[in-house]
């Protein structure tokens, strides 16, 4: 199947994991998650109306960049080093991989050097995994609480990824488990942070996490095939 056919796919999905749990599907955005996909078939992705580009690194977004300029939203979603934040505030229009507080200082010193308010999503690992980016749960209260206040910085919700499983359905809890943190965030009412974003929901469990509150997916393999 190409791209094209792939997105339609995903789409119907989504509206249908929208609709069974009472949610308008326009309250949901694809992300294309493009890591390793050449130029052309993000070109495609593109033209089929994906909503958001979503790079795992700042130096290929920055190479795809270049040679394919700039349309829509790009998102890094991937772990960021706090000595590339000076590059990553030219590239995207969203950060959703923020997960410790010298990383958010950094991007927004930097982000007010080049003159603009970055927005970001808080990483939360919603399953205590090692291996894992991402703030405890435990520690996401403090971390947005110490964030807040950082002036050239936008908080607008929350990111996860959850651990893999065979059957998506075990990942309910992790995605409910997010939700219920960002609503009891909002409810704080802490000054300047908006609590609206829930991006989770990758190709094998998207429709759970639709079902479960997701705002954004991020879709790679559903919409390219297999990475190599
Ligand atoms: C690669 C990646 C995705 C997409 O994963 P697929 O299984 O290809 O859909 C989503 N989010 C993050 C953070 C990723 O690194």
């Amino acid at each position: 199947m190409d791209v094209e056919d792939n997105i339609r796919q995903v789409r119907k999905i989504m509206a249908e994991a929208a609709n069974r749990s009472g949610r308008s599907p326009a309250g949901v955005r694809l992300m294309a998650v493009t890591k390793t996909v050449n130029d052309d078939r993000i070109a495609a992705a593109v033209r089929a109306g994906v909503d958001i580009i979503g790079e795992n690194y700042v130096q290929e977004a920055k190479r795809k960049l270049e040679t394919m300029g700039k349309t829509g939203e790009w998102h890094l979603i991937g772990r960021l080093q706090t000595n590339k934040a000076k590059h990553a505030v030219h590239f995207f229009d969203m950060i959703q991989s923020v997960d410790r507080l010298e990383l958010a200082t950094e991007i927004d010193r930097r982000a007010r050097a080049a003159g603009l308010i970055m927005k970001i999503l808080i990483e939360v690992n919603v399953a205590g995994e090692e291996t894992k980016s991402g703030v405890p749960i435990a520690d996401a209260f403090n971390l947005v609480r110490a964030v807040a206040p950082l002036a050239n910085l936008s908080i607008r919700g929350l990111m996860t990824m959850p651990p893999w499983f065979d059957d998506p359905e075990e990942a309910r809890p992790f995605f409910r488990a997010l939700r219920e943190l960002r609503d009891r965030i909002k409810a704080e009412g802490i000054p300047r942070v908006e609590m609206e974003e829930l991006s989770m929901g990758m190709t094998g469990d998207y429709a759970v996490a639709v079902e479960e509150g997701a705002t954004i997916v991020r879709i790679g393999r559903g919409i390219f095939g297999e990475r190599n």
